[in-house]
Protein backbone atom coordinates (compact mmCIF):
# COMPACT_ATOMS: atom_id res chain seq x y z
CA UNK A 1 0.00 0.00 0.00
CA UNK A 2 1.19 3.83 -0.05
CA UNK A 3 1.86 5.40 2.80
CA UNK A 4 3.58 8.53 3.94
CA UNK A 5 6.78 7.56 5.81
CA UNK A 6 9.07 9.70 8.06
CA UNK A 7 13.06 8.28 7.98
CA UNK A 8 14.46 11.35 9.84
CA UNK A 9 13.02 14.44 11.78
CA UNK A 10 12.80 17.77 10.49
CA UNK A 11 11.15 19.88 8.11
CA UNK A 12 7.98 19.19 5.43
CA UNK A 13 10.37 17.97 2.98
CA UNK A 14 10.77 14.83 4.95
CA UNK A 15 7.30 13.75 4.63
CA UNK A 16 7.99 10.86 1.86
CA UNK A 17 5.34 8.99 0.02
CA UNK A 18 6.89 5.29 -0.48
CA UNK A 19 5.15 1.87 -1.02
CA UNK A 20 5.08 -0.67 2.15
CA UNK A 21 3.85 -3.80 3.10
CA UNK A 22 -0.23 -3.57 3.90
CA UNK A 23 -0.83 -4.05 7.98
CA UNK A 24 -2.40 -7.61 9.36
CA UNK A 25 -4.90 -7.31 11.74
CA UNK A 26 -4.51 -9.51 15.12
CA UNK A 27 -6.86 -9.97 17.99
CA UNK A 28 -9.22 -6.75 18.67
CA UNK A 29 -7.45 -5.26 15.73
CA UNK A 30 -9.66 -3.42 12.74
CA UNK A 31 -7.82 -2.45 9.80
CA UNK A 32 -9.52 0.13 8.05
CA UNK A 33 -9.28 1.58 4.24
CA UNK A 34 -9.24 5.36 4.54
CA UNK A 35 -10.44 7.28 2.24
CA UNK A 36 -9.44 10.42 4.17
CA UNK A 37 -6.98 11.52 6.47
CA UNK A 38 -7.24 14.55 9.29
CA UNK A 39 -3.90 17.04 9.44
CA UNK A 40 -3.46 18.27 12.82
CA UNK A 41 -0.62 21.13 13.88
CA UNK A 42 0.52 18.35 16.23
CA UNK A 43 1.24 15.83 13.34
CA UNK A 44 4.21 19.00 12.65
CA UNK A 45 4.95 18.94 16.11
CA UNK A 46 5.87 15.01 16.01
CA UNK A 47 7.74 15.17 12.31
CA UNK A 48 9.96 18.12 13.76
CA UNK A 49 10.93 15.68 17.21
CA UNK A 50 9.90 19.22 19.28
CA UNK A 51 9.96 18.43 23.24
CA UNK A 52 11.53 14.83 22.08
CA UNK A 53 8.06 13.53 21.57
CA UNK A 54 8.53 12.08 18.04
CA UNK A 55 7.66 8.69 17.21
CA UNK A 56 10.45 5.91 17.02
CA UNK A 57 11.64 6.31 12.80
CA UNK A 58 11.02 5.23 10.67
CA UNK A 59 6.96 6.02 11.01
CA UNK A 60 3.42 6.99 9.00
CA UNK A 61 2.27 10.08 10.72
CA UNK A 62 -1.12 10.99 11.55
CA UNK A 63 -3.79 9.72 14.39
CA UNK A 64 -6.67 10.42 12.43
CA UNK A 65 -9.07 9.70 9.41
CA UNK A 66 -12.34 8.11 7.99
CA UNK A 67 -13.15 5.17 6.19
CA UNK A 68 -14.43 1.71 5.58
CA UNK A 69 -13.55 -1.44 7.59
CA UNK A 70 -11.65 -3.77 5.62
CA UNK A 71 -10.75 -6.71 7.88
CA UNK A 72 -11.07 -7.54 11.66
CA UNK A 73 -9.28 -9.35 14.04
CA UNK A 74 -10.55 -12.43 16.71
CA UNK A 75 -12.66 -10.26 19.43
CA UNK A 76 -14.20 -7.60 17.62
CA UNK A 77 -17.61 -7.08 17.87
CA UNK A 78 -18.29 -3.24 17.46
CA UNK A 79 -17.16 -3.26 13.57
CA UNK A 80 -17.65 -5.74 10.88
CA UNK A 81 -16.06 -5.40 7.09
CA UNK A 82 -18.20 -2.98 4.76
CA UNK A 83 -18.88 -0.65 8.06
CA UNK A 84 -18.25 3.35 7.76
CA UNK A 85 -15.69 4.84 10.61
CA UNK A 86 -13.83 7.20 11.80
CA UNK A 87 -10.85 6.43 13.33
CA UNK A 88 -9.63 8.24 16.45
CA UNK A 89 -6.12 7.34 17.06
CA UNK A 90 -4.18 4.31 14.85
CA UNK A 91 -1.29 1.69 15.55
CA UNK A 92 0.24 1.87 11.97
CA UNK A 93 -0.40 6.04 11.53
CA UNK A 94 -3.13 7.62 9.49
CA UNK A 95 -1.68 9.06 6.30
CA UNK A 96 -1.50 5.85 4.63
CA UNK A 97 -4.40 3.63 2.14
CA UNK A 98 -4.86 1.44 4.65
CA UNK A 99 -4.81 1.85 8.97
CA UNK A 100 -4.14 -0.48 11.52
CA UNK A 101 -6.09 0.11 15.02
CA UNK A 102 -7.47 -1.25 18.42
CA UNK A 103 -10.94 -1.51 18.11
CA UNK A 104 -11.29 1.00 21.04
CA UNK A 105 -9.95 3.51 18.23
CA UNK A 106 -12.60 3.00 15.53
CA UNK A 107 -16.02 4.62 15.86
CA UNK A 108 -19.21 4.57 13.14
CA UNK A 109 -19.32 7.12 10.80
CA UNK A 110 -23.34 8.15 9.98
CA UNK A 111 -23.74 7.40 6.51
CA UNK A 112 -25.12 11.73 6.47
CA UNK A 113 -21.14 12.38 7.13
CA UNK A 114 -18.65 12.73 4.36
CA UNK A 115 -15.38 10.90 5.46
CA UNK A 116 -13.68 14.19 5.03
CA UNK A 117 -15.80 15.26 7.53
CA UNK A 118 -15.29 12.26 9.40
CA UNK A 119 -11.40 12.25 9.34
CA UNK A 120 -11.81 15.91 10.62
CA UNK A 121 -13.49 14.44 13.83
CA UNK A 122 -10.50 13.22 16.01
CA UNK A 123 -8.44 15.49 17.59
CA UNK A 124 -10.67 18.73 16.62
CA UNK A 125 -13.51 17.74 18.35
CA UNK A 126 -12.01 15.31 21.12
CA UNK A 127 -9.80 18.39 22.12
CA UNK A 128 -12.69 20.87 22.14
CA UNK A 129 -15.12 18.78 23.81
CA UNK A 130 -12.50 17.63 26.75
CA UNK A 131 -11.71 21.41 27.13
CA UNK A 132 -14.93 22.27 27.22
CA UNK A 133 -16.83 20.13 29.49
CA UNK A 134 -14.07 18.24 31.31
CA UNK A 135 -11.84 20.33 31.76
CA UNK A 136 -13.43 23.99 31.28
CA UNK A 137 -16.67 22.52 33.12
CA UNK A 138 -18.65 24.96 30.60
CA UNK A 139 -22.59 24.63 30.79
CA UNK A 140 -25.54 25.69 29.71
CA UNK A 141 -26.41 29.71 30.30
CA UNK A 142 -22.53 30.61 30.61
CA UNK A 143 -20.84 32.54 27.71
CA UNK A 144 -17.72 31.20 25.99
CA UNK A 145 -14.54 32.89 24.00
CA UNK A 146 -13.47 30.69 20.99
CA UNK A 147 -9.97 32.25 21.28
CA UNK A 148 -9.17 31.16 17.75
CA UNK A 149 -12.98 29.75 16.32
CA UNK A 150 -11.72 29.89 12.88
CA UNK A 151 -9.84 26.25 12.72
CA UNK A 152 -10.19 22.33 13.66
CA UNK A 153 -10.79 22.72 17.23
CA UNK A 154 -12.36 26.55 17.36
CA UNK A 155 -14.79 25.30 14.83
CA UNK A 156 -15.44 22.22 16.37
CA UNK A 157 -15.86 23.95 20.03
CA UNK A 158 -18.63 26.75 18.32
CA UNK A 159 -20.54 24.04 17.33
CA UNK A 160 -20.49 22.05 20.70
CA UNK A 161 -21.03 24.85 22.75
CA UNK A 162 -23.87 26.54 20.51
CA UNK A 163 -25.70 22.61 20.77
CA UNK A 164 -24.93 22.79 24.88
CA UNK A 165 -27.12 25.98 25.02
CA UNK A 166 -23.83 28.36 25.72
CA UNK A 167 -23.61 31.89 24.10
CA UNK A 168 -20.29 31.82 21.85
CA UNK A 169 -17.89 34.57 20.98
CA UNK A 170 -15.47 32.95 18.67
CA UNK A 171 -12.35 35.58 17.24
CA UNK A 172 -11.05 35.04 13.50
CA UNK A 173 -7.96 36.70 11.42
CA UNK A 174 -9.99 37.13 8.60
CA UNK A 175 -13.16 38.40 7.27
CA UNK A 176 -13.87 35.04 5.46
CA UNK A 177 -12.89 33.55 8.77
CA UNK A 178 -15.34 35.19 10.86
CA UNK A 179 -18.03 34.86 8.29
CA UNK A 180 -17.74 31.32 8.85
CA UNK A 181 -17.36 31.15 12.74
CA UNK A 182 -20.77 33.06 12.63
CA UNK A 183 -22.44 30.39 9.87
CA UNK A 184 -20.94 27.23 12.89
CA UNK A 185 -23.17 29.17 15.45
CA UNK A 186 -21.18 31.86 17.36
CA UNK A 187 -23.31 34.49 18.28
CA UNK A 188 -20.75 36.84 17.95
CA UNK A 189 -17.83 37.18 16.13
CA UNK A 190 -14.87 39.21 16.72
CA UNK A 191 -11.37 39.84 14.87
CA UNK A 192 -7.93 38.45 17.06
CA UNK A 193 -6.07 41.43 14.59
CA UNK A 194 -7.71 44.23 15.30
CA UNK A 195 -6.78 46.57 18.02
CA UNK A 196 -8.32 46.92 21.21
CA UNK A 197 -10.97 43.51 20.00
CA UNK A 198 -11.50 42.33 23.10
CA UNK A 199 -12.97 45.44 24.51
CA UNK A 200 -16.04 44.45 22.80
CA UNK A 201 -16.17 41.19 25.09
CA UNK A 202 -16.79 43.60 28.07
CA UNK A 203 -19.31 45.36 26.12
CA UNK A 204 -21.07 41.98 25.19
CA UNK A 205 -21.11 40.95 28.61
CA UNK A 206 -22.51 43.67 29.95
CA UNK A 207 -19.32 44.06 32.20
CA UNK A 208 -19.44 40.84 33.72
CA UNK A 209 -16.42 39.13 31.26
CA UNK A 210 -16.90 35.21 30.00
CA UNK A 211 -17.33 32.13 32.35
CA UNK A 212 -15.25 30.16 30.06
CA UNK A 213 -11.88 30.87 27.32
CA UNK A 214 -10.77 27.92 25.57
CA UNK A 215 -7.72 29.47 23.82
CA UNK A 216 -5.69 28.51 20.55
CA UNK A 217 -2.34 30.95 21.11
CA UNK A 218 -1.90 31.42 24.80
CA UNK A 219 1.45 32.57 24.62
CA UNK A 220 -0.42 35.96 22.76
CA UNK A 221 -3.64 35.89 24.73
CA UNK A 222 -3.58 34.88 28.04
CA UNK A 223 -2.79 38.04 29.90
CA UNK A 224 -5.81 39.50 27.25
CA UNK A 225 -8.05 36.46 28.46
CA UNK A 226 -7.14 37.18 32.51
CA UNK A 227 -8.41 40.59 31.79
CA UNK A 228 -12.39 39.73 30.55
CA UNK A 229 -12.50 36.43 32.66
CA UNK A 230 -15.84 36.74 34.91
CA UNK A 231 -15.44 35.97 38.58
CA UNK A 232 -15.07 31.72 38.86
CA UNK A 233 -13.87 31.89 34.95
CA UNK A 234 -12.38 28.50 33.72
CA UNK A 235 -9.39 29.49 30.70
CA UNK A 236 -8.14 26.35 29.29
CA UNK A 237 -4.75 26.68 27.51
CA UNK A 238 -5.16 24.66 24.51
CA UNK A 239 -2.59 25.88 22.07
CA UNK A 240 0.53 27.57 23.27
CA UNK A 241 3.86 28.12 21.10
CA UNK A 242 6.05 30.24 23.56
CA UNK A 243 6.64 32.25 26.48
CA UNK A 244 4.09 34.96 27.59
CA UNK A 245 4.38 37.46 31.23
CA UNK A 246 1.09 37.24 32.81
CA UNK A 247 0.05 39.36 36.42
CA UNK A 248 -1.44 36.60 38.71
CA UNK A 249 -2.97 39.29 40.34
CA UNK A 250 -6.26 38.88 37.51
CA UNK A 251 -6.68 35.59 38.50
CA UNK A 252 -6.41 35.82 42.12
CA UNK A 253 -9.13 38.85 41.37
CA UNK A 254 -11.69 36.91 39.80
CA UNK A 255 -11.03 33.85 41.51
CA UNK A 256 -10.17 32.68 38.14
CA UNK A 257 -8.56 29.48 36.52
CA UNK A 258 -6.16 28.62 34.37
CA UNK A 259 -6.35 25.44 33.21
CA UNK A 260 -3.84 23.48 30.78
CA UNK A 261 -5.21 20.65 28.50
CA UNK A 262 -3.84 17.69 26.57
CA UNK A 263 -5.82 15.37 24.58
CA UNK A 264 -3.57 12.58 24.88
CA UNK A 265 -3.63 12.78 29.13
CA UNK A 266 -7.80 11.54 28.70
CA UNK A 267 -8.14 8.61 30.60
CA UNK A 268 -9.74 5.63 28.22
CA UNK A 269 -13.05 6.03 29.87
CA UNK A 270 -13.34 9.92 28.99
CA UNK A 271 -12.36 9.20 25.28
CA UNK A 272 -15.27 6.70 25.40
CA UNK A 273 -17.34 8.98 26.72
CA UNK A 274 -16.41 12.22 24.44
CA UNK A 275 -16.86 9.57 21.19
CA UNK A 276 -20.10 8.63 22.51
CA UNK A 277 -21.18 12.30 22.57
CA UNK A 278 -19.41 13.11 19.36
CA UNK A 279 -21.20 10.18 17.03
CA UNK A 280 -24.46 11.07 18.02
CA UNK A 281 -23.68 14.80 17.12
CA UNK A 282 -22.68 13.30 13.96
CA UNK A 283 -25.95 11.66 13.12
CA UNK A 284 -27.84 14.23 15.03
CA UNK A 285 -26.87 17.28 12.52
CA UNK A 286 -25.26 19.47 15.34
CA UNK A 287 -22.30 18.79 14.59
CA UNK A 288 -20.64 19.12 11.08
CA UNK A 289 -17.42 19.46 10.13
CA UNK A 290 -15.81 21.94 7.71
CA UNK A 291 -13.48 21.33 5.74
CA UNK A 292 -10.92 23.72 4.13
CA UNK A 293 -8.75 21.81 1.37
CA UNK A 294 -8.45 18.37 0.53
CA UNK A 295 -5.06 17.29 -1.28
CA UNK A 296 -3.79 13.94 -2.34
CA UNK A 297 -1.75 12.15 0.16
CA UNK A 298 1.62 12.71 -2.15
CA UNK A 299 1.10 16.32 -1.19
CA UNK A 300 1.37 15.55 2.16
CA UNK A 301 4.21 18.23 2.92
CA UNK A 302 2.01 21.07 1.41
CA UNK A 303 -0.95 20.01 3.77
CA UNK A 304 2.00 20.56 6.82
CA UNK A 305 3.20 24.28 5.36
CA UNK A 306 -0.74 24.77 5.45
CA UNK A 307 -1.57 24.03 8.86
CA UNK A 308 1.39 26.04 10.19
CA UNK A 309 0.18 29.16 8.67
CA UNK A 310 0.07 31.88 11.10
CA UNK A 311 -3.48 32.87 9.99
CA UNK A 312 -6.04 32.20 7.11
CA UNK A 313 -7.65 28.84 8.69
CA UNK A 314 -11.47 27.80 7.53
CA UNK A 315 -11.57 24.32 8.98
CA UNK A 316 -10.03 21.22 8.45
CA UNK A 317 -6.82 20.22 5.78
CA UNK A 318 -7.23 16.86 4.93
CA UNK A 319 -5.33 14.26 2.88
CA UNK A 320 -7.06 11.79 -0.03
CA UNK A 321 -5.37 8.74 -0.42
P1 LIG B 1 -5.70 25.33 13.02
O1 LIG B 1 -6.83 24.61 12.34
O2 LIG B 1 -4.42 25.54 12.33
O3 LIG B 1 -6.28 26.76 13.50
C1 LIG B 1 -5.47 27.74 14.11
C2 LIG B 1 -6.39 28.76 14.77
O4 LIG B 1 -5.61 29.72 15.50
C3 LIG B 1 -7.22 29.54 13.74
O5 LIG B 1 -8.54 29.69 14.21
C4 LIG B 1 -6.49 30.89 13.73
O6 LIG B 1 -7.36 31.94 13.32
C5 LIG B 1 -6.16 30.99 15.20
N1 LIG B 1 -5.29 32.13 15.50
C6 LIG B 1 -4.33 32.73 14.74
N2 LIG B 1 -3.86 33.82 15.39
C7 LIG B 1 -4.54 33.92 16.56
C8 LIG B 1 -4.54 34.85 17.64
N3 LIG B 1 -3.71 35.91 17.67
N4 LIG B 1 -5.39 34.65 18.67
C9 LIG B 1 -6.24 33.60 18.67
N5 LIG B 1 -6.29 32.68 17.68
C10 LIG B 1 -5.45 32.84 16.64
O7 LIG B 1 -5.32 24.60 14.38
P2 LIG B 1 -6.24 23.70 15.35
O8 LIG B 1 -6.17 22.31 14.92
O9 LIG B 1 -7.54 24.37 15.52
O10 LIG B 1 -5.37 23.82 16.70
C11 LIG B 1 -5.26 25.08 17.37
C12 LIG B 1 -4.10 25.01 18.36
O11 LIG B 1 -4.41 24.07 19.39
C13 LIG B 1 -2.77 24.54 17.74
O12 LIG B 1 -1.71 25.25 18.33
C14 LIG B 1 -2.71 23.08 18.12
O13 LIG B 1 -1.38 22.59 18.22
C15 LIG B 1 -3.39 23.09 19.47
N6 LIG B 1 -4.01 21.81 19.85
C16 LIG B 1 -3.78 21.36 21.10
C17 LIG B 1 -4.39 20.19 21.52
C18 LIG B 1 -4.20 19.72 22.94
O14 LIG B 1 -4.45 18.55 23.23
N7 LIG B 1 -3.80 20.61 23.85
C19 LIG B 1 -5.16 19.45 20.62
C20 LIG B 1 -5.39 19.96 19.35
C21 LIG B 1 -4.82 21.16 18.96
P3 LIG B 1 -7.18 32.72 11.87
O15 LIG B 1 -6.59 31.74 10.93
O16 LIG B 1 -8.58 33.11 11.53
O17 LIG B 1 -6.30 33.88 12.19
Amino acid sequence: MKAIRVSEYGGPSVLKLEEVPAPQVGPNQVLVRNHAAGVNPVDTYLRANIDNRGPKLPYTPGSDSAGVVEAVGGGVTAVKPGDRVYVGGTVSGAYAELSLCEQIQVHPLPSNVSFAQGAAMNVPYATAYHALFNRGRGDAGETLLVHGASGGVGIGAVQLARARGMTVIGTAGTARGRQLVLEQGAHHVLDHSAAGYLDEVTRLTGGRGVDVVVEMLANVNLQKDLGIIAMRGRIVVIGNRGTIEINPRAAMNKDAAVLGMALYHATPEQLAGIHAALVEGLRSGTLQPVIAEELPLAQAARSHEAVMEPTGHYGKIVLVP
